[in-house]
């Protein structure tokens, strides 16, 4: 343990240091085989020194970055130019309007190029959104959709207070943010009393979690926090949000094999010879270790499940 800078979730500052992560590598990773574009990331970064290190809360357990620097809209500008990371299927999304009605009303922020905006669209369910991104903003208006351009760090424009929601959602956007509580206030100031707000996050349970795997989408800086069930309820807690209920995205069961057969020795060491691209081979060994997995899948029981996890608050 030692002293850090304090935690963005609860405040405190005991805190147990983890890995570092060089910047340099970082943005290699973000732009294979263009320097040019790592350079130029590194320098958007606007952190002092080159690297980052991870520390874990000892009080509520989430992970964060320090610097807890985040890097601004030219710098996702050209990662997503590069790599394309606006999914338009996710769990979310198919979860959330199930559990709204045509009575709602939804404010959605970081709505990004609009996929949840049409969705609830066609559900006939009144929905607004807002993201710090130009290019994002324009696209959903093109689409016909409700949506303003707005920082949420930044100052809230008069039209929140005016348009009070029965719902806010913010679909992975906390993990992003360098000041993690404005996206509670912001919700707060958009929100109707006896609100919900819906908050999507990369779950702690994903096999990349689960596996201690390096994916350097979910280190800083594209991702500053990695969230616990306690960093969640406390941010909540001091930003006027009750934690009403966690929910994890479900896995399927070939999924889970998948993930567990190839992570044995036997498989890694098969992935290491030339015969790893025969997919027939590949299957064949996969298969073989599959009764095994199914085991081992029982006796890990519920501690792996999909990529995202979500809260569900309710306005205090
Ligand atoms: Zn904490």
């Amino acid at each position: 343990m030692s002293n850090a800078a304090s935690c963005p979730a609860c405040g405190t500052s005991v805190a147990t240091p983890l890995e570092h992560i060089g910047l340099d590598e970082q943005h290699r990773s973000y732009s294979p085989g263009n320097p040019a574009v790592a350079d130029e990331l590194t320098r958007l970064a606007n952190v002092p020194g080159d690297q980052y290190q991870m520390l874990r809360c000892g009080q509520c357990g989430l992970e964060y970055c320090e610097p807890f620097v985040a890097p601004g809209e030219q710098s996702y500008q050209l990662v997503y130019k590069t790599l394309s990371l606006y999914p338009g299927e996710r769990w979310e999304f198919k979860f959330v309007p199930g559990q709204l009605s045509k009575q709602d009303t939804i404010g959605e922020i970081g709505c990004g190029s609009g996929e949840f905006l049409k969705i609830c669209r066609s559900a006939g369910i009144p929905a607004m959104g807002v993201d710090f991104s130009k290019d994002a903003i324009d696209s959903c208006i093109a689409s016909g959709l409700d949506a303003k351009l707005m920082d949420v760090s930044g100052e809230s424009s008069a039209f929140v207070a005016a348009n009070r929601r029965t719902a806010i959602v913010a679909f992975q956007v906390l993990e992003h943010l360098a000041n993690p509580t404005s996206l509670f206030a912001l919700a707060s100031e958009w929100s109707a009393p006896g609100a919900s707000l819906w908050v999507a996050i990369p779950s702690n349970r994903r096999p990349s979690r689960i596996f201690h795997e390096r994916d350097f989408l979910d280190q800083p800086p594209h991702h500053m926090t990695r969230w616990t069930e306690d960093s969640l309820k406390i941010v909540g807690e001091r930003n006027g949000w009750k934690l009403a209920r966690l929910l994890y995205e479900p896995m399927t069961l070939m999924t889970r094999l998948w993930w567990i057969a190839t992570r044995t020795r036997t498989y890694k060491a098969f992935a290491a010879t030339r015969f790893h691209k025969a997919r027939s081979l590949e299957m064949a060994l996969r298969t073989m270790i599959y009764p095994w997995a199914l085991l081992r899948s029982l006796t890990m029981g519920e501690s792996m499940s999909g990529q995202t996890m979500m809260v569900q608050y309710a306005k205090a």
